[in-house]
């Protein structure tokens, strides 16, 4: 009978049939390592010649035939002699059984067909068990992720427990190698970066500083309008800042070492807050003036192993969309109303329309864990919980998960490949307060503490950007895109006209450019669509005499005789709707 295995047996197991696969067709080739992995498996080989795309088809063939031969997984203890015997041609193998005597465990093996491999299992009971498997790719790998060691080849593959899911799973990898927001990014010249410079560290290129610069005057604007007051800070501050909020002995593997300036150490910021703490500081504030909602797109250096650096989305230095609240716990409700709405209307703006919420709160049964007063976390959790529920939100309460020092909401968006992104976090904070001393004068002329919030919306311009270039798959919205309007012209002789239409559209502030080569007009519009050009103009002669244009969208309509004063009333109002 059949029996139910779990995903991660699937895929561990088909790679003990990559394995057979390559010694049947690759004698030569030596056995590293083959575990399942996010998505399905690898197994690490090593061979002098690199495994041909060709081979990867030879390799799944063979690995359909041991499929179709129903060979049975088998359990084998061996004694240490035979054991090394058996393994005598396999460096790698004799390494890890090796380890596993220097930890006092016994090896174990697993035979199917003709194939011996050293493992501590489970599997499928047979290789018909394997219905659906795929070879995905090669890639280099050193042994143990070592860079002194042998560099070995690993081929990674998949398996579903069906034909049909591992025809859904290839074509949405395809869909998100097309999206892939590096080589987009690259192509449409929006980021690049340099080894020469370091790693994680962007560089905004013309195009990607455009829509950059759209997103953060459409989150300035949208801050202002709800009494955010905007705030600059400096880059650097002395160590005391980090001493004093807790950071240095909590934090600091994620923090740049100190540099000397005269005689007294300084860091590059990890986080704006303390530089917003001593803005608020300047002066007493009474609870009238609450609450005080300074923000910053305050940009920051954390740490991250170069192993883990990837494109936009894990970098060493980033922009926060950063904001800190300062107000009495009263008000904190109202507050977290405010960020949630602001939230999600900057989200829904971009597109994205679903969302999975998190709410994490204290472990209750162990409340010594955490910084601050029962009373401040029971008002703190209720105040985040009837906020969620005020804006009718569905969320899930992780119990425990709340950092030390108080709870927080946190949002992650799904973007068009369903795929989760780290989205808005908003997080109440009961201890900076407390470390630098922050105040307000109560109704009762006393000094009250404040509730402070740290949020986001964005996260991070870089890795924002990063993700909105996959969800748009590069064809950024019209109030977005670098190049909003491409003219291009039939002949020369309506270069003139075309030019004419062009200074109207920069007068506009529409973002224009010309192509007036003595290229073929299919050439012409193919080299726009690359671009992602939401707007192509189209002139010709006849255009011309009637003062018209030709519009051309991206998704390839085209409306002809379009007036120029309509054409420009339109994209005047897709930008201004940011549709
Ligand atoms: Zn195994
Ligand atoms: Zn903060």
């Amino acid at each position: 009978m059949a029996e139910k295995h779990s995903i991660e047996t699937l895929r561990h197991s088909a790679a003990h049939l990559l394995a057979q696969a390559v010694k049947e067709i690759f004698p030569d080739a030596k056995l590293g390592i083959g575990p399942n992995v996010e998505n399905g498996f690898y197994y690490d080989f090593e061979r002098d010649t690199p495994f041909t795309p060709e081979d990867l088809k030879k390799l799944e063939d063979r690995m359909r035939r041991h499929i179709k031969a129903a060979e049975k997984f088998e359990k084998i203890e061996y004694s240490e002699a035979e054991a090394k015997k058996i393994l005598k041609d396999e460096p790698y193998k004799l390494e890890l059984m090796d380890d596993l005597k220097k930890e006092g465990e016994k090896p174990t093996f697993y035979k199917h067909g003709n194939f011996i491999d050293l493992c501590r299992g489970p599997h499928v009971n047979s290789t018909a068990d394997l219905k659906a498997v795929k070879l995905t790719k090669v890639a280099a790998a050193y042994w143990r992720g070592d860079q002194n060691n042998k560099q070995l080849q690993r081929i990674y593959g998949t398996a579903f427990l069906t034909k049909e899911e591992l025809e859904l799973y290839l074509k949405r990898l395809e869909e998100a190698e097309k999206r892939d927001h590096t080589k987009l990014g690259k192509e449409l010249e929006i980021y690049s970066t340099h080894p020469e410079v370091g790693a994680g560290l962007i560089h905004w290129h013309p195009n990607g500083s455009i829509i950059r610069m759209e997103i953060e005057n459409f989150w300035k604007t949208e801050h202002i309008r709800r009494g955010y007051k905007y705030v600059y800070t400096p880059h650097i501050g002395n160590i005391g800042l980090w001493k004093t909020s807790g950071h240095w002995d909590f934090y600091r593997e994620s923090m740049y070492s100190p540099m000397k300036i005269d005689t007294v150490d300084y860091l590059v910021k990890p986080m704006n807050c303390p530089f917003h703490i001593f803005i608020y500081k300047t002066k007493l504030h009474s609870y009238r003036e609450l609450p005080i909602r300074y923000a910053e797109l305050g940009t920051v250096y954390r740490y991250e192993k170069s192993g883990v650096v990837h494109g936009m989305v894990r970098v060493r230095g980033f922009t926060q969309d950063d904001a800190h609240i300062f107000c009495t716990p009263e008000q904190l409700k109202d507050e977290i109303i405010g960020v949630l709405e602001l939230s999600l209307f900057m989200l829904q703006t971009f597109g994205y329309k679903e969302y999975v919420i998190e709410l994490s709160v204290r472990d209750p049964k162990n409340k010594e864990k955490y910084l601050g007063e029962d009373s401040g976390w029971n008002k703190a959790e209720a105040a985040l919980k009837e906020a969620l529920n005020t804006k009718k939100l569905k969320y899930r309460i992780g119990e425990g998960e709340a950092k030390f020092y108080g709870p927080s909401i946190d949002i992650k968006t799904i973007d068009a490949l369903g795929r989760e992104w780290q989205g808005p976090t908003i997080q109440v904070d009961f201890n900076l307060p407390e470390k630098f001393d922050v105040t307000y004068e109560g109704q009762d002329g006393k000094k009250h503490r404040p509730v402070m919030v740290h949020r986001t919306v964005l996260g991070s311009m870089e890795r924002f950007v990063g993700c909105l270039i996959e969800h748009y798959a590069g064809k950024f919205p019209l109030w977005l895109a670098p190049t909003q309007v491409k003219i291009l012209t039939i002949t020369d002789r309506c270069n003139k006209a075309a030019e004419e239409l062009y200074g109207t559209l920069l007068d506009n502030n529409i973002r224009a450019e010309l192509d007036l080569r003595t290229e073929t007009i299919p050439k012409k519009v193919r080299e726009a669509q690359l671009e992602k050009v939401p707007k192509i103009i189209i002139i010709g002669d006849k255009e011309v005499e009637a003062k018209t244009v030709a519009v051309r969208t991206l998704d390839g309509k085209v409306k002809f005789g379009v007036k120029i004063s309509e054409f420009i009333e339109e994209i005047l109002k897709e930008i201004k709707e940011k549709q």
